[in-house]
Formats: structure tokens, sequence, C-alpha cells
């Protein structure tokens, strides 16, 4: 039996309730087979079976009271992945669905995803089966406070340092970072995705939806094609959602889509930045659902529990959640003529889909590269909280629209180099991996 089909057994016979784990781990040890092959030192330092299984797992009661008196009690949960490179780095979620397979395998993918933007940072993840719709403020800053409660003594800005996810924004971080300074009395950059004024970096609210859209624009380079008037189907509209859709209608491209877990607007006129502000209002202030767009906008059409994938699009950016591209929707992307995909959300693609759209020659951008941009910024807003400095907006994209550049070329030179040119996939878990591998083999077995 191969190193690599070996590594994999184990982790399914350990955890065999995971399969969201399995997944993102079988995605990238089935392209890794040349790389032992080039370099033995790996096996023999077993570097697979260490970098499969978390450096620290931590679960914890997260006890809170509602608006009724009634005491709830969630789970909360933080999974420090790998820190040969750096400090733990990866987002909190919250969402029903969150459970530690879930949680696995983000951090599993955070791991190589921070790699590749060239920043001293580790992988982590977290988060709780915390639902946030529906709470009022007061409630939903109660769980965080709890949360927190028990969080704070396992973080820090050197050690280990949680980001927004699904159901985690701005308020959520506010309301975790004033808990972890009063527990711990100190500020200090523990937390990203702050609010501007008080740390957080100007950018990083656009800055994973941003990236998914240079690092689709490189990918369209390659081939000689560009954004402008391309129509572009994209799910969700959450924070990397409508950043992406405000990057492609800068560009010039054509936004025909957009989603929440209900169901999907299509407008064939396109929305435009007055339509985007308007969802923005929707979702982040009065935190409604997508459907209440065509009331707004009487030629747009809603389809309800559906997604996005069967309307006629030149491009796609799944941005939403994991497994939302599954074999249907790709076959219809491929039917319908799709030339790329930028992954925003972790793991959009089923690996079924993903052989569909691979076979049909789709131009591929994997979310571990693609939606790289949203940590590379937390990542500087770490560095701007060290200095105790501010950089403007300015620098911020402009650092990011370079390290996205440079991810799209560390992917493409390592497929390449392994004899697998344009294919980004391999590509991107082959550099990811390499440089881990490289600093957990000068740091010793630990
Ligand atoms: P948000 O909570 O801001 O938005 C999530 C969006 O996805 C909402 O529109 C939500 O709809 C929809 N959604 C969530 N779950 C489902 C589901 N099961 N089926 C259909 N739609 C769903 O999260 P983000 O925008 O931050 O995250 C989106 C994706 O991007 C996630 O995969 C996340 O891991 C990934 N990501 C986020 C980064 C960031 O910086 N925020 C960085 C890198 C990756 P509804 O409101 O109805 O639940």
């Amino acid at each position: 039996m191969s190193y690599v089909k070996d590594a994999f057994d184990r982790v399914k016979l350990r955890d065999p309730e995971q399969p969201e784990f399995h997944q993102a781990v079988w995605e990238v040890l089935e392209t890794l087979e040349p790389v032992f092959d080039k370099h033995p030192e790996y096996k023999d330092a077993n570097i697979l079976e260490r970098l499969t299984e978390p450096e620290r797992v931590i679960t914890f009661r997260v006890p809170w009271v509602d608006d009724n008196g009634a005491v709830q009690v969630n789970r909360g949960m933080r999974v420090e992945f790998n820190s040969a490179i750096g400090p733990y780095k990866g987002g909190l979620r919250f969402h029903p669905s969150v459970n530690l397979g879930i949680i696995k395998f983000l951090g599993f993918e955070q791991i190589l995803k921070n790699a590749l933007t060239t920043r001293p940072i580790g992988g982590g993840k977290g988060g709780s089966d915390f639902n946030p719709k529906g709470k009022s403020d007061l409630e939903v800053m109660r769980f965080c406070q709890s949360f927190m409660t028990e969080l704070y003594r396992h973080i820090g800005a050197n050690i280990d340092v949680p980001a927004g996810d699904i159901g985690v924004g701005g308020r959520e971080i506010g309301y975790m970072f004033g808990q972890y300074k009063r527990l711990t009395g100190k500020w200090e950059g523990v937390l990203t995705g702050k609010g501007y004024g008080w740390g957080g970096s100007l950018i990083r609210p656009e800055a994973t939806g941003y990236g998914q859209v240079y690092f689709l624009r490189e990918m369209l380079a390659s081939k000689g094609e560009s954004i402008e008037g391309k129509a572009c189907a994209i799910s969700g509209s959450g924070n990397v959602a409508q950043y992406c859709a405000e990057k492609i209608i800068s560009y010039g491209g054509k936004v025909i889509t957009m989603s929440d877990s209900g169901g999907y607007i299509f407008d064939a006129d396109g929305i435009d930045e007055s339509k985007l502000a308007w969802i923005m209002d929707l979702k982040n202030n009065r935190r409604g659902r997508i459907k209440e767009y065509v009331k707004q906008y009487p030629g747009a059409v809603y389809h309800e529990g559906k997604r996005p994938w069967s309307e006629k699009c030149d491009i796609a950016l799944p941005s939403a959640t994991q497994n939302e591209i599954e074999e249907k929707g790709a076959n219809s992307l491929v039917k319908n003529g799709c030339m790329a995909i930028s992954e925003g959300a972790n793991m959009p693609t089923s690996p079924e889909a993903y052989a569909i759209l691979s076979k049909a020659g789709v131009l591929f951008g994997p979310a571990k590269a693609a939606n790289a941009g949203g940590v590379a910024v937390s990542a500087l807003e770490m560095s701007q909280n060290a200095a105790f400095d501010e950089w403007t907006s300015e620098k911020v994209d402009s650092k990011l629209d370079q390290i996205m550049t440079g991810i799209h070329k560390q992917c493409a030179d390592a497929a390449e180099e392994y004899n697998q040119k344009g294919n980004l996939v391999v590509g991107a878990n082959i550099a990811g991996f390499i440089k881990v591998a490289e600093a957990m083999l000068d740091q010793g077995v630990v």
C-alpha cells in the first residue's frame, strides 16, 4: 500500500465519524504522491501522520442566558492544528451545523492556505453550534462573552489568533475582543477582523472577496481572458459574497445571482453598485432574507430552496458554504459554457463535481489559494497591531493584490514543476505542503 493511502486510512480509522475532514484530507493527499517520490525525507519523518493530527483540540461548554431568562448551553471548540510556520490562525464559525469534523476540515485546509500567503501563520479553526440568526444583539453579546470566558486561556497575539467565518462578523468579534480584554487586562491583536478605529485593518472586511477576484483575474489572464463583460453567478450574500460582487462589478463583470440558505435571486439586468448597497444593508444591518430583493427589484426572480448553478454564466463564484456545487450543478455549469470557477467558500465543490469540471477543462481556483486573501489581510492586521501602526487602505489593498498574484504564481509554478501544468488544485496543495513540511523537518519531532 502506498504511504499516502496508508496515512489516509489511519485518519479514517481514528475518526470514522468525520466525513468532511476525510474529504479535505483526501483532496490534498491524493495529489501528493509525486512529492514523496521526490522527497523521501518527508516520508521518513512521517510528516503526513503528524500533519493530519491536530496539535491540540479544545472543546468546552458555553452556557448563556437568553432574553426570556432561560439557560442555554452550546458547545464551543478550537482546533489548534499546526504551528510549524507561525501562531495558529483561522476563523471561528457560529452555525448549528458545526461539529468537530467540520472544524477539523477547515483547520486542515487553513494550514496549507496560510502557508501559501507567505506570512508566518500556522493553521487553526474554531466555532460553536450556536445559531446567531434570529437572536437579539444582547443574546449574541452574552453568548460571545461566555464563549470567550473559556477560549481566552488558550489564545494570544503570539499563540493563536482567531478571526471571523460564517456567523461571525464585526459584531461578534467586537464582543469577544471586549471580553478578552476584560479578562486578561491586555489590549493585544488577539483577534483579527476588528473594527476600524480599535485595531482593525482597513480592507479586512473586503479582503476575502477582493482576493478571490484578484485570483480569478490572474487565472483568466493566463488564458488571455479578462473579467470585463462576463456574466458571474455568485452564491451567498454574506461577507465573502458581498465583496466578491463589489470587485466583479468594479472590473466590469455582470453579477447575475446571489443567494442565502433560503434560495437564490437571479437578476438578468445585473446587480449593480446601488443594488449591491441595498443587499449589504439588508444583510448587515436589517439582517433580512435575500428573497426580499425581488420586492425591491421586481425585474428579478427568486428561486426558493435552489442554488444558482443552473443559470447560464461565464464564471461561477461559490461563496456560501462547503459542498454547494455538487454533480448536478457542475453538469449545468459545463453545459452552459462556464469557463472559470474561483472558490470563495471553503471546499464548496464536491469531489464528484470537481471531476466533472476538471474533465471539461474549466479553469479552477481552489479555495485554499483563491480565498486566502482574508487570512492574508488578517496577517497584515497582526503586523499593524504588533507595531501599533495603521496602514492606508491603498497600502493594504495593494499588498493584498501582490499576495494573491504571488499565490497564483506559486500554484502555477508548482503544478508545472510536477508535470501538471495549469492544474492549480495540485499546485496549491504541493506548494503549501512543501513549505509546512520543510518547517516541520527543521523543527524536529514535535
Ligand atoms: P457569512 O456568515 O457572512 O455568510 C455566509 C453566507 O452563506 C450567507 O449568505 C448564508 O446564508 C450562506 N450559507 C451559509 N450556510 C449555507 C448553507 N448550508 N446553504 C446555503 N447557503 C448557506 O460567512 P462568510 O461570507 O464569512 O463565509 C462564507 C464562506 O467563505 C465560508 O465557507 C467560509 O468558511 C469562507 N471563508 C470566509 C472567510 C472570511 O474572511 N469571512 C475567509 C475564507 C473563507 P444564511 O444567511 O441564510 O445562513
